[in-house]
């Protein structure tokens, strides 16, 4: 096949008229691409194998992309799955919901040559599926206990990562999350139609079979003090994520119809998994039949206004103050919003919220992009006198997150953390100011990304590893 046939190809396979229709019919299945075999094939021996492997490069996990390309390329799959799960404990997720185009297929010479990038993502997910369905996908199997045991408090991606690798060197783990299932964002965050809950239910049956033991609905400081977690395990890990919203400071923003994006989430992940929600049967946190207008321009967003698509709103417009070449978000996302339906209302801000008794419209200003802050990002300055308003009887707040008082939750005031709130580590230790207490994923780093936890799930298991060694060193001598 020419180079022109495999670009078609490429694009063919982003399949938007699918996934619009799915949409449109309220469907939340997962839409993500999907290759057979044949096409896992082609697209992997589109692989240059070019001299600096920029997508690896660009792999917070530092996947072995080119090599796995090849093998896959060769039909040798089994190996193919070897490698790509070498470097990574949740493969299957992240070949769905990575931003590849902020990360290894951004950075394919292919895409910088205008010919479209190897969909890295979509094979990575082809061949772990294979692999799940060959049987090649194992529980975590230690070739020898250990005595000593490790508590992870929080079930995202960063702990179940740190758990994989913790229980394969041999240690006894128990994994606390104060929900009732276990995969933080990736199951009440992240909506069905990007990663299906089975996906990530299969992923945590493994660990348990592996002998991973299990504790949702436990809550650290509330079921089970921080003290006697400690008490009971040669190590702790924090891995309990950010989930305080930044909230909308404008008037009218208590009005009821005004709400947090988390609480909208993990509603609709909740009824997707059959859970029944009163806010959802009162229609609170239902978008069905209504003017929706999200404000933010993060992936956060693109969520909210994706879901309210498939809820049945009347409308569905996005408020973001930059321009579309500044949103935080995957342009991917956005595109995506686009297609469904969303309507994106660029450079605005919101100024105020209206409503007698609950929101009826918002009141926004224009933007215009000033000069740069310290960052480097142009500051959005207000232009004066371009107030416009916008009927609304759903505001969705998707301002991003700060991490929680985690002192204050776990009476512990001696866990030193930052101004913004997050954990601080020593970054070659992982260690927090606690002594056996490590720390990883978005409450240390701030609100990042599900490869970003696994990668730091996976160093912080290894220092815990060492950690432990070294004690056991020291107490042998
Ligand atoms: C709406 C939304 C969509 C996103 N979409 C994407 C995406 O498409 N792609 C992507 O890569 N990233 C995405 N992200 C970001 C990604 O989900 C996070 O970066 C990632 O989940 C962080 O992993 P974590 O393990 O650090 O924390 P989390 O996934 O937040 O998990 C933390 C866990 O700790 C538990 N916990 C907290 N406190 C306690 C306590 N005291 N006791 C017991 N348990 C506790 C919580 O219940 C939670 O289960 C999204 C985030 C949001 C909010
Ligand atoms: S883990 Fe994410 S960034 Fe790395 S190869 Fe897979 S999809 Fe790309």
């Amino acid at each position: 096949m020419n180079r022109k046939m495999l670009q078609f190809t490429h694009i063919e396979q982003r399949m938007p008229d699918k996934r619009t229709a799915a949409a449109r019919r309220g469907d939340f299945g997962e839409v993500t691409l999907a290759l057979d075999g044949e096409r896992a094939v082609e697209q992997s021996s589109r692989c240059e194998q070019c001299g600096i492997p920029f997508c690896q490069i660009h792999c917070p996990v530092a996947n072995n992309i080119p090599d796995w390309l090849m093998l896959a390329a060769e039909g040798r799959m089994e190996e193919a799955y070897a490698l790509s799960s070498a470097t990574n404990s949740l493969p299957e997720i992240c070949g769905r919901i990575c931003p590849q185009d902020r990360l290894c297929e951004g950075n394919c010479v292919l895409e910088q040559s205008g010919h479209g990038a190897v969909t890295i993502g979509a094979v990575e997910k082809h061949i772990t599926e294979h692999a799940f369905a060959q049987g090649w996908v194992k529980p975590p199997r230690p070739r020898r206990e250990l005595p000593q045991s490790v508590g992870i408090v929080g079930g995202g991606p960063a702990g179940l990562a740190a758990a994989d690798l913790l229980r394969r060197a041999g240690f006894q783990v128990t994994l606390y999350d104060r929900h009732d299932r276990i995969g933080g964002l990736m199951v009440y965050g992240i909506p069905s139609f990007k990663l299906d809950k089975a996906v990530v239910e299969r992923r945590v049956a493994l660990l348990a079979e592996g002998g991973v033991a299990m504790r949702p609905g436990t809550e650290i400081g509330r079921d089970l003090s921080f003290a006697e977690l400690r008490a009971s395990h040669d190590a702790v890990l924090i891995a309990t994520g950010v989930y305080k919203p930044r909230e909308l400071m404008v008037p009218g923003a208590g009005l009821p119809g005004v709400i947090p994006a988390l609480d909208y989430l993990i509603t609709s992940n909740r009824i997707c998994l059959g859970d029944s929600v009163p806010a959802f049967a009162d229609g609170s946190l239902d978008a069905k039949g209504k003017q929706v207008v999200v404000i933010g321009g993060g992936d956060t967003a693109m969520d909210c206004v994706r879901t309210a698509i498939r809820q049945g709103a009347r409308s569905v417009k996005c408020l973001y103050r930059r321009d579309r070449a500044n949103m935080p978000g995957s342009q991917r996302e956005v595109a995506h919003a686009e297609e469904e339906g969303v309507e994106f209302v660029w450079m605005a801000a919101p100024e105020a919220v209206f409503g007698e008794r609950k929101v009826t419209g918002l009141r926004a200003l224009r933007m215009h992009l000033g000069i740069a802050d310290a960052s480097g990002r142009q500051v959005p300055v207000p232009i004066d006198g371009s107030s416009f308003t916008l009927p609304a009887d759903l505001v969705i707040t998707a301002l991003g997150f700060d991490a929680e008082d985690v002192p204050a939750l776990f009476g512990e005031p001696g866990l030193v953390v930052a101004r913004s709130g997050t954990v601080k580590i020593d970054p070659q230790s992982w260690m927090t100011s606690l002594e056996g207490v490590f720390a990883a994923g978005d409450i240390v780093r701030g609100a990042s990304l599900v490869v970003w936890a696994i990668r730091d799930g996976r160093d912080a298991a290894g220092a815990i590893t060492k950690y432990i060694g070294a004690r056991a060193a020291a107490a042998a001598e």
